[in-house]
């Protein structure tokens, strides 16, 4: 009898990594998908995958050559759409992941999306400014018409950025001869970006961590927050939570954790930062060590970092009553059912994250239209989408007493596979 392989052959069948819990996670959502799970293996192997080489001259004469990855997990409900990642570690099996939970969180929240991510497995801090620049360019020209406005939309995501993004767009205006603004989101707000997107996924984070709090009966207002990852998504998170009162009292980078009871104003640590100062010498705090983060007692802890951080081997030490996953796939799922039976509410990536890819969807409106809206429109409208999605996961996990994430995933995979019924299979 013939059968689908649960592992496709171009992973490792003992080593799937990421995509192995992005696999257990659909597991999970399965049994309560009814008719509709006959389609479910279409979410377990990603549509389109796409591996290129990128060679770049360097600096000194040499030439290197680094993996890049593009890979388009679902596009039953509209063209791919996530983010690009710079980092030694990516693989295909994290890219496979990071697209298949955009698929997730683009339909959790009603984007008309579906999901696709990429990656170039290379330290972007090793490289000049110059170096970064081809690598950046010659990996969007091998993506070549895999990408496109209506066919898949990059953005930015770890160690990418809005210089990034137009450095992208310029290069594919180049080589298809036309200015397409809306073949990534994440721009500078000069050439098409929209404004709030730096700092949307930060802001994402409190919006859907506020309205938890509320059913939790939990006062965000000087409630304790620690904050692991200081990057795009952490530092904006770390401003918003300070702004509504709550009380920042851990911070862990790649370079140092830091700690203050009486709170740490996230405004004042980019400003020593930027000045060249180091975690270790932060005014006002105690440098801890890098373990010592997860003991740290506080109310709220917001991972913003890199999957697989909250383990089985750390997942005794925290002392948090909500976790707000700003990055991808930072709790695997054994760490999950640990925090849950403890009474320990995890708001989920493909929600509490929501916040960049919402912007950027309204990044492609403005571009498609060539309309800009204003800041406080931006920000009304991702209220709103963040709001309405966290209260309608929130009521499915009551009525079908399931947690928040596979509230979120019955959601989104409800919408995808019934698109992908109602299109049905071609021939
Ligand atoms: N990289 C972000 C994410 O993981 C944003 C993706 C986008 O804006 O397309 O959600």
């Amino acid at each position: 009898m013939v059968h689908t392989p649960r592992i496709p052959s171009y992973l490792p069948e003992d080593a799937p990594g990421a995509w192995g819990m992005f696999l257990e996670q659909l597991d999970r959502v399965e049994p309560h998908l009814g008719d509709l799970a006959r389609w479910t293996d279409t979410l377990r192997r990603p549509k389109r995958t796409l591996i290129v080489d990128v060679p770049v001259r360097m600096d000194d004469g040499r030439i290197e050559h680094f993996e890049g990855y593009r890979v388009q997990h679902n596009l039953s409900r509209g063209p791919g759409k996530g983010g690009v990642r710079f980092h030694p570690e990516v693989n295909l099996s994290e890219v496979m992941a990071l697209s298949g939970w955009m698929t997730i969180k683009n339909a959790a929240v009603n984007l008309p999306y579906g999901g696709a991510k990429g990656g170039v497995r290379v330290d972007p801090k090793q490289l000049s400014l110059g170096e970064l620049e081809r690598l950046t360019r010659r990996y969007t020209s091998e993506l070549g018409h895999f990408i496109g406005p209506d066919q898949d939309i990059p953005a930015p995501d770890v160690n990418t950025n809005d210089q990034v993004m137009a450095w992208m767009m310029d290069t594919y205006a180049i080589n298809h001869g036309a200015m397409h603004t809306g073949v990534v989101t994440g721009k500078p707000v000069t050439m098409g970006g929209s404004l709030g997107r730096r700092d949307a996924t930060g802001q994402g984070c409190y919006v859907v961590a506020r309205e938890a709090c509320q059913k939790l009966g939990m006062q965000l207002p000087g409630s304790r927050v620690a904050i692991q990852g200081f990057g795009n998504v952490g530092s904006a998170a770390a401003r918003a939570f300070h702004q509504a009162g709550a009380r920042i009292v851990a911070i862990q980078d790649v370079a140092g954790t830091v700690h203050a009871e009486a709170g740490i104003d996230p405004v004042a640590v980019s400003e020593h930062l930027a000045r060249g100062g180091q975690w270790s010498d932060l005014p006002g705090t105690t440098f801890l060590s890098r373990e010592q983060f997860w003991q740290t007692p506080c109310d709220i802890l917001l991972p913003a970092a890199l999957e697989k951080q909250i383990t089985l081997a750390n997942v005794g030490q925290i002392q948090a009553r909500l976790i707000v996953e700003g990055a991808n796939g930072p709790t695997t799922p054994e760490a999950e059912d640990v925090l849950n039976a403890r009474g320990c509410v995890v708001l989920p990536d493909v929600l509490a994250n929501a916040g960049g890819v919402t912007v950027s969807y309204f990044e492609w409106v403005q571009n498609a239209t060539s309309f800009f809206w204003t800041e406080q429109d931006i920000m009304d409208k991702l209220d709103r989408v963040l709001t309405e999605a966290f209260a309608a996961i929130w009521q499915l996990s009551q009525e079908r007493g399931v947690n928040l994430r596979t509230a979120a995933f019955i959601q989104a995979c409800t919408r995808v596979l019934q698109a992908r019924a109602m299109r049905g299979l071609y021939p």
